[in-house]
C-alpha cells in the first residue's frame, strides 16, 4: 500500500484503516498495489466524509474495468462494515464510513457482529 504525495493519513478513522487493509488485500488479489490518492487532504464536497476522517479515495487507471473493482470492494468492505460506501468516481473510486446508514435486519458484517446487534435493540 501506497500513499500519493501530499496524502495525508492522519485522523483517519480507525476503522477506516482496517477498511485501507482490506481494500488493499483486494488489489493485492487482482495483482496491484493500492495507493491512496486522497484521504484528509484536498478539496471535496462541502458536506464530504473526508473532512472527518472517514473517507478515502483508491487509484483505479491500472484496471481495465474499475466497475468490477468497486463492486468486488463494497462487497468486501460492507461486509467488514455495512456502513461503507464505495463509489466509482471518473478517476478513482472512493469509500467512505457514512454513520448515517442504518443497519438491516440480521446484519452479518464484523462491526454488527463486535458489538452483538441481533440482540440489542441499538443500530
Ligand atoms: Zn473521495
Ligand atoms: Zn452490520
Amino acid at each position: 500500500m501506497k500513499c500519493k504525495d501530499g496524502v495525508t493519513l492522519r485522523g483517519l478513522h480507525w476503522r477506516m484503516r482496517s477498511l485501507l487493509m482490506y481494500a488493499s488485500a483486494v488489489y493485492e488479489d487482482l495483482g496491484q498495489e493500492l495507493v491512496v490518492t486522497s484521504a484528509l487532504d484536498g478539496e471535496h464536497g462541502t458536506y464530504s466524509w473526508h473532512y472527518f476522517g472517514r473517507a478515502f479515495d483508491l487509484r483505479t487507471r491500472y484496471f481495465d474495468d474499475p466497475k468490477e473493482v468497486s463492486v468486488m470492494l463494497g462487497l468486501v468492505l460492507e461486509y467488514v462494515d455495512h456502513r461503507t460506501q464505495v463509489v466509482l468516481e471518473e478517476d478513482h473510486i472512493h469509500v467512505e464510513l457514512d454513520s448515517t446508514v442504518s443497519r438491516h435486519e440480521d446484519c452479518a458484517c464484523n462491526y454488527c457482529y463486535e458489538r452483538g446487534c441481533g440482540q440489542a435493540g441499538e443500530g
